[in-house]
């Protein structure tokens, strides 16, 4: 415990006037150049032009990817640092599935080094503008993740997910159909009761999926079985699926899904299904009763895009940049009483990227949130 009278630190002798900090003249103003702040990052920091050529690399980048920076400025950034999505292989495109303000963060991939090493890293990118709407290329910043394996929590945690799964599914059904009165009517009370456990068997089915998907994409392990997808079909699916959730929430779900035929997406079914699932439960969890919730498809030259609107209690500007984290909770849904863990948008995000598409969100707090995602049509007799 420091015990001395605090007057005394203010004293000449304990000034840290001998620390080479306190010796400098701030007459000068002290203007060290960029890059060589850069080279203090931690941070791979790699600027690429329009023509997708290596235009700088910081001191971390040269190490991480093993080019000196006279090597790799110039050449083409994919040949000096190959990015792909992790267990997809698919390659990722830098200037794609940018936010509206230019940007993406926190997105896993994996990095080729130039001895052929890969490494797995958080990816952020944004667009670099002299002015608006002049762009002249992007900076990606590169974190590199531990190649430890998961702690060994998470090891339990996947083999307890897994054994709880087959139990829980069966108590889901089992409820549904009561709730349906397939074998015959329900007092209200009767009703009341069954639908709490519905709802609570939801969640811990939800929370179980979660954790069993987190770790697998922890670990790099998300198995995607594509093949060819017809939203509308998938969509009406859902509608089925979400009328009892809706109506036990006092809410108007309506659906905007298109009646011509429309073009299918490349993509895993089961995987499509349960992010469109994070966004509908989530617009239902964080919307008051009365509210509507609306889903909607359509067509947008070579895209479909999917939008969730609704009514909400939306997500505090300063928190948005966080959405997409693990774990992450906006104070507004915590206040609101909802209960959540925070991993479905992670996952939501890494599923549609591995697709090749994107999301995002708008919102306003008080007034309601707008979750989209795009995502490319499959190519003709491609
Ligand atoms: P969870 O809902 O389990 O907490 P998610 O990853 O799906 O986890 O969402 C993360 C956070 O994003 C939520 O806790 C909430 O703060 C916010 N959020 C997501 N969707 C909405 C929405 N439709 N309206 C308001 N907030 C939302």
């Amino acid at each position: 415990m420091n015990l001395r009278n605090p007057e005394e630190s203010k004293s000449p002798t304990h000034s840290p006037r001998t620390s080479p900090v306190a010796q400098r003249s701030y007459d000068i103003p002290f203007t060290p150049p960029p890059e060589r702040v850069l080279d203090h990052l931690s941070l791979a920091v790699v600027v690429m032009d329009l023509l997708g050529r290596v235009a700088y690399l910081n001191r971390k980048a040269c190490n991480l990817l093993g080019y000196t920076a006279e090597e790799a400025c110039g050449r083409p950034f994919d040949e000096v640092a190959h990015l792909s999505r992790p267990s997809t292989n698919l390659p990722v495109d830098s200037f794609q599935g940018l936010d509206t303000n230019g940007k993406r963060n926190g997105e896993l991939a994996v990095v080729r080094t130039r001895d052929g090493r890969e490494i797995r890293v958080l990816l952020d990118v944004r667009l670099l503008e002299q002015e608006a709407g002049n762009v002249e290329g992007c900076v990606i910043t590169l974190r590199e993740l531990s190649s430890e394996p998961p702690a060994d929590g998470w090891v339990y945690l996947g083999v307890a997910s897994h054994e709880l799964r087959t139990p829980l599914t069966a108590l889901r059904w089992g409820l549904e159909l009561l709730l349906e009165e397939t074998h015959g009517p329900l007092s209200p009370e009767q009703r009341e009761l069954i639908g709490l456990a519905y709802e609570g068997t939801l969640s811990m089915v939800g929370l179980v999926e979660d954790v069993l998907d987190a770790s697998r994409i922890e670990e790099g392990r998300l198995e995607l079985l594509f093949q060819e997808v017809s939203l509308p079909e998938l969509l009406e699916d859902l509608k089925r699926e979400f009328r009892i959730l809706g109506e036990r929430r006092g809410l108007k779900l309506e659906w905007e899904i298109p009646r011509e035929p429309c073009p299918k997406v490349w993509a895993d079914p089961e995987r499509l299904r349960q992010v469109v699932r994070n966004l509908l439960s989530n617009a239902i969890k964080y919307t008051p009763r009365g509210g509507t919730v609306t889903v909607s498809l359509r067509r947008e030259d070579k895209e479909l895009v999917l939008t969730v609107v609704d009514e909400g209690i939306g997500i505090p500007r300063e928190e948005q940049d966080r959405i997409f984290t693990k774990f992450f909770r906006a104070t507004n849904a915590v206040r609101w009483g909802a209960e959540g863990t925070g991993f479905g948008l992670y996952i939501a995000k890494a599923i549609v990227e591995a697709f090749g598409g994107s999301i995002g969100f708008h919102s306003e707090e008080g007034v309601g949130t707008t979750f989209w995602v795009r995502l490319p049509l499959k190519r003709e007799g491609g």
